[in-house]
């Protein structure tokens, strides 16, 4: 494969499975004059794996600012770098964000090799609406601040996904059940393409249970996935947004009307979706 001179390559490495190394990764990993990694002993494992002898620069949270300009500079000197993180896509909750920002300051492509990430792994398993998502990352550690967060969450519509650490998980899903309703749909996914891989999709109040089962459950590397709040259209549409609608559907399909209507009133298009239906079968 051929390599850009003075580029900066971000490269997705496995979330677990090494075979979740894709050829073109492989190829991007080999052909740098250099791979910056979060943790240089971990990527060796990688390396070492598949034989790759491309020698390592440490690059985490705490030396970032200090060893960028480094890596910029060779950069720009025409080195072909690569970028990677323990595991996954660099700066999705990763170190990178300073190289990745300055590189693109200096003038420096920057191309990305996708591949894994456990945030769409456990989308893509979970069966909840994907079309439209958030991603919060890791929740706060303390159990005030944490609440707020999710209470500032907790009208949302759209599909919610957290990562979190195995000795949170308990505290972090009761909080979710306080905050969200015992009743709502969630999904756990642990040790995604691991041996010991395992998701589990039921209520809120279910999911507690289940962890709670087996000790296991409380280790390893996980993903919450929280379906997006139902509205429920007696109690978000009103009749001010009745009237919006009725004017909408004079002249649009039901689907365009609540599109359009739901920039005009703020409130969840969903629920004025399902409410211009019914008004149009009023009609
Ligand atoms: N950059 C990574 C990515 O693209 O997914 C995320 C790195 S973040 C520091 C680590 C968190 O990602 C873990 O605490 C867990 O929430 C999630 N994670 C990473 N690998 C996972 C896996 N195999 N199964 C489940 N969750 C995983």
């Amino acid at each position: 494969m051929s390599i850009e001179p003075g580029t900066l390559y971000v490269v997705a490495t496995p979330i677990g499975n090494l075979a979740d190394l894709s050829p073109r990764a492989l190829d991007t990993l080999r052909a740098v004059s250099a791979v910056a990694a979060e943790d240089t002993r971990h990527t060796a494992v990688l390396l070492r794996h598949y034989g790759v002898q491309t020698p390592t620069v440490s690059l985490h949270e705490h030396n970032e600012r200090q060893v960028v300009p480094r890596l910029v500079a060779r950069l720009r000197a025409g080195e072909a770098l690569a970028l990677v993180s323990d595991a996954g896509t660099p700066l999705v909750s990763d170190p990178g964000r300073i190289l990745v920002s300055e590189a693109r300051s200096a003038g420096v492509p920057v191309r990305p090799v996708p591949g894994p990430s456990a945030l769409p792994a456990a989308l893509s398993v979970a069966g909840f609406a994907a079309d439209r998502f958030v991603f919060e990352g890791f929740l706060p550690s303390r159990g005030a601040a944490r609440r707020a967060r999710l209470q500032a969450l907790a009208g949302e519509d759209r599909t919610l996904v957290f990562y979190e650490a195995p000795h949170r998980i308990r505290e972090s899903l009761r909080d979710l059940r306080e905050v969200f309703g015992p009743g709502r749909q969630g999904l756990l996914a642990r040790e995604l393409t691991k041996v010991f891989e395992e998701t589990h999709r039921a209520t809120l109040a279910e999911l507690e249970e289940w962890v709670a089962e087996r000790p296991e459950r409380e280790r390893g590397e996980l993903v919450i996935v929280v379906e997006g709040r139902e509205p429920t259209p007696a109690e978000d549409v009103g009749p001010d947004d009745d009237r919006v609608l009725r004017v909408l559907l004079k002249e649009l399909p039901a689907s365009t009307a609540a599109t359009l209507a739901a920039q005009l009133t703020g409130k969840p298009r969903r629920a004025l979706y399902a409410r211009a239906v019914e008004l149009s079968g009023e009609g």
